[in-house]
């Protein structure tokens, strides 16, 4: 068995849905986050893989029944990403090579950080692995952005490993799985995914180009599934942020905006979702994980029919407000416009 194939079976062995190998230039013409020298000076190749949660618990999150399935999703599927990722650096020591397994999420850029006083209204990681997943044939563009995978649409998280190996790269998929149905811009409380078909990047990765929505600013998903707001336009459905500011249309205006909710004492002490350690999200313990969206790979989870249904539930589930005595309780307007508590959540 060669290299390449014993690190793809071993991926597959762990617990990854699909495994892919791709070289430094494979992203020669693609954006500067998919220089995986930024990481490491002597990377040569990049073993890709995906993983995924199920989807049981998505009719509990949707239906805003609790987001303790998503909080206990996130933080098991973070770490367990970057568990794979160093079995399979080891592999690839053991065999005499430099390797790096990279930290999954929760580590940007220096110079494009909200960590300044005044953050960027765009944040870069210091390696895409969504450049690096597409790059290995781990999967494709979808309209959102995301990497989805086959059979899994977009319902993957994503890991890697850097090293100096020469390994020979796979190809990049040649199948689309996205089929346009727009419904991840629709479930983007912030409108941070666009829904305007005309309105799309294009990528080169691998001498084939990619194109997906000319996303807004990043700071506007950093709002939303940072938990500081997740009120729809309409005011009829939420996402499980209990914050209620509806954001500007102008990106210009988001970096203040976030410093004005970073330092409301009440997000102090509810939202955390922004507080990472070095080790980006893997220092962030469980009970501080405090995802409120993610709404666009969450109901990109299956067929069209599916991804209506998971739409239909999060539109009719109300909104998750903060009762008086500060638990999450989850309401409707009535038909005279009035709100009324449906039910307490599960936060426990
Ligand atoms: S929700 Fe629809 S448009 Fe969005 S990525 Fe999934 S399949 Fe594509
Ligand atoms: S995670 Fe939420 S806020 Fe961010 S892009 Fe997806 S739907 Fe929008």
């Amino acid at each position: 068995m060669t290299l390449e194939d014993g690190l793809r079976s071993l991926a597959i062995e762990e617990g990854c849905i699909r495994a892919g190998i791709a070289r430094r230039e494979t992203f020669s013409e693609a954006p500067p986050s998919a220089d995986m020298r930024y990481l490491e000076p002597w990377a040569n190749a990049v073993v890709s893989f995906a993983v995924t949660t199920g989807t049981d618990w998505i009719a509990d999150y949707l239906g805003k029944v609790t987001r303790m399935v998503m909080r206990d999703n996130m933080h098991h599927i973070n770490h367990e990403a970057y568990r794979i990722a160093n079995v399979i650096a080891n592999r690839l020591k053991e065999a005499g090579f430099k390797a790096h397994a990279i930290i999954p999420n929760g580590l940007y850029r220096p110079d494009h950080t909200f960590g300044k006083e005044i953050p960027d209204h765009d944040v870069k990681p210091p390696l895409s692995l969504r450049y690096m997943a597409v790059g290995a044939g781990v999967g494709t563009f979808g309209w959102s952005g995301n990497v989805m995978v086959p059979g899994y649409w977009s319902n993957v998280m994503l890991g890697g490993v850097l090293t100096d190996a020469m390994l020979e790269p796979d190809s990049p998929m040649e199948e689309a799985v996205c089929d346009k149905c727009l419904i991840c811009a629709q479930v983007c409380p912030v409108e941070f995914v666009n829904k305007d078909r005309k309105e799309e990047v294009k990528v080169t990765i691998g001498g084939r180009e990619y194109s997906y929505n000319k996303k807004h600013a990043d700071l506007r998903c950093v709002i939303g599934c940072g938990g500081y707001t997740g009120i729809s336009k309409n005011g009829k459905w939420s996402s499980w942020s209990t914050g209620r500011i509806i954001l500007s249309d102008e990106d210009e205006k988001l970096p203040e905006i976030l410093v004005q909710l970073r330092n409301d004492p009440a997000n102090v002490a509810t939202n955390r979702n922004l507080a990472f350690g070095k080790r980006g999200v893997l220092d962030r313990p469980r009970e501080n994980v405090k995802v409120t969206c993610n709404n666009c790979m969450t109901v990109c989870s299956g067929p069209l029919e599916v991804r209506k249904k998971w739409m239909n539930l999060l539109f009719d589930s109300g909104v998750v407000e903060l009762s008086s005595d500060g638990r999450e309780v989850v309401t409707r307007l009535d038909e005279n416009g009035k709100e009324a508590v449906i039910r307490a959540a599960q936060i426990q």
